[in-house]
């Protein structure tokens, strides 16, 4: 059984930390106790001492948008597992997009991080995709069969069952177009594919993948409602209570007709 699993990466906004808790305490008061879908905040990492404190009583996640590997050390401007944790983190993203063609990421670099991420016990969300020349080239299994391969190296089925995956186009972050239910179950159905053969089917029945890509209140449940589609992470969206709490109830209608 996977639970529905919503997380918001709010990326480098909002700008000040008044706006950032008016947010969080929107999306807290929202959830309330609700823990038939799960939902996690990811804030920049400057506010998350301040939003643990905001989140206190709450169900939600607190996740940050990458770290480093190291535990601690001469990495100027870089953020530990361990630091995440002292500030409240449950969850940390890994491999976004944007820190994969933005800043050099590679899928042995996201590795290291996933095993310290696992480490410091912060359940890691790992983000796949391809682009648009790539899925245009029919290449978006090689493409996201290579990730998976590289990112997840050295894990053990244990290890991996306490991971979430995203897989998120990256033709459809930001830019308003949004995998269709079919092409984006197509990939996800392909992921369980990939992890049954590499660590089993129970594990691969275990792992919660969510879908990322200009994910609105209007287009959620439909792609929730897809066999192999578990949650979504949410970019845009999630800068607005409402939108994003609108996700979170089309979660909660999606589990109301019977998914788990
Ligand atoms: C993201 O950046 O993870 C994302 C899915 O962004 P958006 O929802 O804005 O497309």
């Amino acid at each position: 059984m996977r639970t529905l699993f919503v997380a918001g990466n709010w990326k480098m906004n909002p700008t000040t930390l008044e706006a950032a808790v008016k947010l969080a305490e929107e999306v807290k008061a929202g959830v309330g106790q609700a823990v038939n879908v799960r939902v996690a905040i990811c804030p920049p990492s400057l506010y998350l001492y301040r939003m643990d404190e905001v989140l206190a009583g709450s169900p939600i996640g607190l996740g940050a948008q990458n770290m480093n590997a190291k535990p601690e050390g001469a990495f100027t401007g870089e953020l530990s597992g361990p630091m995440l944790v002292d500030a409240g983190c449950t969850h940390v993203i890994l491999g976004h997009s944007e820190r994969r063609h933005g800043h050099g990421e590679t899928d042995d670099l996201v590795n290291g991080k996933l095993i310290a991420a696992l480490e410091s016990r912060l359940l890691p969300i790992v983000c796949v995709g391809e682009t648009r020349l790539e899925r245009e080239s029919d290449m978006t299994e090689d493409v996201v069969g290579r990730q998976l391969e590289h990112s997840l190296a050295g894990l053990t089925p244990e290890q991996m069952g306490g991971v979430v995956l995203a897989y998120e186009p990256v033709w459809a972050i930001g830019t308003g177009l949004t995998a269709s239910p079919t092409q984006a179950q197509a990939v996800h159905a392909f992921i369980r594919r990939h992890l049954a053969a590499k660590f089993g089917e129970a594990t691969a029945s275990r792992v919660v993948v969510q879908y990322g890509g200009s994910v609105k209140p209007d287009n959620a449940a439909e792609l929730l409602a897809c066999p192999d589609i578990d949650g979504a992470l949410v970019g845009g969206a999630s800068l607005k209570a409402a939108d994003f709490l609108g996700i979170f109830h089309a979660g909660q209608s999606v589990v109301a007709q019977g998914k788990a």
